[in-house]
């Protein structure tokens, strides 16, 4: 049995190392189609029908380039070679760059896209904002793709607890989608699990990015839970762990504040003021 484990193992390795170099090596030219598609678009009289071409090889390509950055992070997490970085950053650009995204894709499919930000967070964090990012956009991109026009997607924003060091955030991704059928949420964060055999050719994706998410998060000291009813929707909520740099401000910021969401107290000695405001 010792022998037959021993093989086995020496078989999962020798899977993720072939996986992971040929990842690699198709990396690169990979870019270099993509670039030259891209200058390819770019040229005055095309006719219609090669612009057409060009535009369908950027399509596949890009597609390819995803699923190989995504075989290749799956290895690395495989392998325990995936190592986040530590750095401090800007949480309000860290949401904008995420809200541009979402609100050109929302607006591409006729969805409503919303993001609340509830009660008070940090103006900055320390973790690895580029890989939070990953996972953000992977959910809320799902909630895109499993949406019918007309539906809303929503990411809802909470710091749940704060020590001196450190804070723990919460982002809820909720969508009144086609929801997921209660016999598949088990596998949900398995590498490769999809709902329908067919989701692959109607909507794109590997069945991946789940498990590459869930994997992230748990780095980060946080993890993801799915809360879905089949026909209705369904709310991912991630959990991270960040640390907060020395001297860290709270700020509440009223932009994106739903006020619906907030408690408030207000204090005033004058009883007109006050007659006014019931
Ligand atoms: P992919 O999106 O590439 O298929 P994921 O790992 O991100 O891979 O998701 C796995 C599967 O989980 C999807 O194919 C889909 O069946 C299901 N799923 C994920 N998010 C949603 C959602 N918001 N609504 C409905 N189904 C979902």
């Amino acid at each position: 049995m010792r022998t037959a484990l021993a093989m086995a193992e020496q078989a999962s390795i020798a899977k993720t190392q072939f996986l992971s170099r040929m990842s690699h090596e198709i990396r690169t030219p990979m870019n270099a189609i993509i670039g030259l598609d891209t200058i390819a678009l770019q040229e005055h009289n095309l006719s219609k029908n090669m612009e057409d071409y060009l535009a369908k090889i950027g399509i596949s390509a890009r597609f390819l380039l995803s699923l190989i950055n995504d075989i290749l992070d799956m290895s690395r997490i495989e392998s325990g070679r995936m190592l986040l970085k530590n750095e401090e950053f800007d949480f309000r650009r860290f949401l904008d760059s995420i809200n541009t995204i979402l609100n050109a894709q929302c607006q591409d499919k006729g969805l409503t896209y919303e993001c609340v930000l509830k009660g008070y967070v940090d103006e900055r964090y320390i973790g690895d904002d580029l890989k939070l990012q990953q996972v953000l956009i992977n959910i809320l991109g799902n909630a895109v793709k499993f949406t019918p026009k007309g539906g809303k997607v929503q990411m809802l924003i909470e710091q749940v607890s704060r020590s001196g060091e450190n804070a723990k955030l919460c982002f809820a991704v909720r969508d009144t989608g086609e929801g997921i059928d209660e016999k598949f949420l088990p596998h949900i964060f398995e590498a490769f699990a999809q709902e329908n055999s067919g989701t692959m050719t109607i909507y794109g994706g590997s069945g991946l990015g789940l498990a590459i998410s869930k994997n992230i998060v748990q780095l980060m000291d946080g993890d993801i839970d799915v809360d879905t009813v089949k026909g209705m929707g369904s709310t991912f909520m991630v959990t991270v762990r960040l640390g907060l740099p020395a001297r860290s401000l709270q700020r509440l910021r009223s932009e994106t504040i739903a006020l619906s969401a907030l408690k408030t107290l207000i204090v005033d000695d004058d009883m007109l003021d006050c007659q006014h405001a019931e």
